[in-house]
């Protein structure tokens, strides 16, 4: 489904103009209109999915092999020495845009804002409530 009011649902089906650098039948990549670095391209799937939660298994099964696909031919084009990928999920974790996507970012060494780029700081867990997060989720997988 395609949502009325998802500017990223136009983008990706070509009802807004867009720098477009692959489509298939299911995505369009993009060039990031407010790039991270020279080349921060976004994977938008055709159909609508707020984000991974909503995310259909057989898009999202096609989703890493087109990203692998174009982090290897963007980097032999675009001559970065490194790659990204960043993807959102919910406006605690930096999610602007609710339609689901895939952010890929070439890295350079001679970048100007190396310092500091999608650093996190660590959170300074003990092995013991590591331990207790790993039971919780391990039991959940069964
Ligand atoms: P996120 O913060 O993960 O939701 O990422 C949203 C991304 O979409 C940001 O990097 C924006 O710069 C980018 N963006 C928003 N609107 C547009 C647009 N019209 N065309 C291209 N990129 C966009
Ligand atoms: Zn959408």
């Amino acid at each position: 489904m395609k949502r009325e009011d998802c500017i990223f649902c136009k983008l990706a089906n070509g009802e807004i103009p867009a720098n477009t650098i692959y489509e298939d039948e299911d995505f369009r990549v993009i060039l990031d209109a407010n790039p991270a670095s020279e080349g921060h391209a976004l994977i938008l799937p055709k159909e609508h999915y707020a984000n991974i939660y909503e995310l259909d298994d057989t898009v999202a099964s096609k989703v890493f092999p087109l990203a692998r696909k174009l982090a290897c031919v963007m980097t032999k084009t675009l001559g970065c020495d490194g790659f990204n990928i960043l993807q959102n999920n919910g406006e605690v974790a930096g999610q602007t845009v609710f339609h689901f996507h895939m952010h890929l970012i070439p890295r350079y060494k001679k970048a100007p804002n190396n310092q500091g780029f999608l650093l996190w700081k660590e959170r300074g867990l003990s092995p013991e409530e590591i331990g207790t997060i790993c039971e919780k989720l391990t039991r959940q997988m069964q």
